[in-house]
This record gives C-alpha cells, sequence and structure tokens, in this order.
C-alpha cells in the first residue's frame, strides 16, 4: 500500500500552545515555518532567540 502522506496535515492546532488563544493564519504560517510550534503571536515572539534582552520590560 502506498502511504505515502501529503505535507498538509489535516489535523492543524489553530490555538496557541501557552494560552489558548486563536491563531490567525498569518499566526499559523509562522508556527509552521518556525518549527511547528503553534503559538500566538505574543508567544511566538518569547520564544525568539533572545539575542538582544529587551523583552524584559519595564519593572
Ligand atoms: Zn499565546
Amino acid at each position: 500500500m502506498d502511504l505515502e502522506e501529503h505535507s498538509l496535515d489535516p489535523v492543524i492546532e489553530r490555538t496557541c500552545e501557552e494560552c489558548g488563544a486563536q491563531l490567525t493564519d498569518d499566526e499559523i504560517r509562522a508556527s509552521l515555518e518556525s518549527g511547528g510550534r503553534y503559538l500566538c503571536s505574543v508567544h511566538a515572539a518569547e520564544e525568539l532567540p533572545a539575542e538582544e534582552m529587551e523583552t524584559e520590560g519595564p519593572a
């Protein structure tokens, strides 16, 4: 049998893994491109390599 799977996964998460927020198409696309974790824009930004420590925010 030919079980070749297409790259399109029929089960696509549409909510943020961290907070459960519903993702936009752009956020889903970005999640796929960034490694497959489904994160909203807020948590996707937190997942980015912190080359600059400017994410501390005001105290
Ligand atoms: Zn989130």
